[in-house]
């Protein structure tokens, strides 16, 4: 047997078995579990769930809700296994010998890019973390991939220079992993191109990172394509029962998110000059600190290359991010 060349040049994936962690502000997650009284409302419905049943096919109720949420039809919507398998089946569906991201930005689309084979042409975010000229690379692109806010910098894309991006006609996935977390969303645009694939996922605001689920946003003939590559029963039963559950308490949902963007605003307040701005779930920081809180038990994500010497941390609850501020302090006490 061969293994292809690109797989046998693929990193291994690190086990994710950290040292003792207190706080956990290093994977962008919510720092919140469903409270117990809806989490056994939840199992309750999840027992009723038939195991020996394979998922409904798609398009599900839960595709439609979300497509009615967004004021578009459930054609222009498919769940997956997380917005992460959506990545590797967009990149399965167009033509194009290039994939075309702007550093720093996230990993993924180079290692689906890496999977499949494809050279990956960076052209990397400004100063101010704006996309540069892409427009220049966009010809014969299998995806060009703009992430807004970009992980992990926070910053939103213009909308004017999506538009833009756009109008070149290459294939333009524009990752909203965050958008629930900032003042706008470009879904709508999926009605005037069908070059345009938005990724979505409950991951994030929705709380649900362990349940894998995302979904991609396009118009009808794209999604119609897009279809025939993911494996009819990629989404199970509990977890699409699970985002059916919280596409039922937006309430609660639309809490968290005013909680995590109050206190990202107040982290940010506290942490500047430090800390650039931010319309995420997480805050870019320019402060070496990764090691100095790990010993204290608290977790944060170091970045490197061109944010080396930066932190990436996850807004978590108020308690935590107290926690961490005072262990900021101290460091900058401590800092040369
Ligand atoms: N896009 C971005 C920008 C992300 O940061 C992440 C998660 N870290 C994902 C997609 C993947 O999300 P999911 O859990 O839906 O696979």
């Amino acid at each position: 047997m061969r293994i292809r060349k690109n797989v046998l040049n693929l990193p291994s994936w690190e086990p994710v078995g950290e040292p003792e962690v207190r706080i956990r502000l290093d994977r962008n997650e919510s720092p919140f579990d469903l409270p117990h009284g809806l989490k056994r409302e939840l199992f309750s419905e999840l027992s009723r769930i038939p195991l020996n049943r394979y998922p409904p096919a798609f398009p599900t109720d839960v595709e439609a809700k979300i497509a009615g949420a967004l004021g578009l039809s459930p054609e222009n919507v498919m769940l997956a296994n997380g917005s992460d398998e959506l990545i590797g089946l967009i990149l399965k569906l167009f033509e194009g010998d290039r994939v075309v991201i702007s550093s720093p930005t996230f990993g993924m689309y180079s290692f689906f890019a890496a999977v499949e084979g494809l050279k990956v042409e960076d052209v990397p975010l400004g100063e101010n973390f704006e996309l540069g000229n892409i427009e220049a690379h966009a010809e014969n692109a299998r995806a060009v991939f703009i992430c807004s806010p970009n992980n992990p910098t926070g910053n939103v894309q213009p909308r004017k220079r999506i538009i833009e991006v756009l109008e070149t006609g290459a294939p333009v996935v524009l990752d909203e992993a965050y958008a629930e977390f900032s003042r706008e969303s470009s879904t709508g645009l999926v009605k005037d191109y069908d070059n345009l694939i938005v990724l979505r996922t409950f991951s994030k605001a929705f709380g649900l990172a362990g349940a894998r689920l995302g979904y991609a946003v396009a118009s009808e003939e794209t999604m119609e394509q897009l279809r025939k590559l993911r494996p009819p029963f990629s989404v199970n039963s509990l977890s699409l029962a699970t985002a059916d559950f919280m596409l039922n308490h937006l309430d609660y949902v639309r809490k968290i998110i005013r909680y995590i963007v109050s206190e990202r605003e107040r982290l940010y307040h506290a942490l500047r000059p430090y800390a650039y701005p931010s319309e995420a779930n997480f805050l870019l920081v320019k402060l070496d600190a990764h090691d100095f809180l790990l010993e204290r038990g608290i977790a944060v994500k170091k970045l490197s290359g061109r944010l080396e010497g930066h932190i990436r941390i996850t807004v978590g609850r108020k308690e935590e991010n107290d926690a961490l501020l005072d262990a900021l302090r101290e460091f900058l006490e401590v800092a040369p």
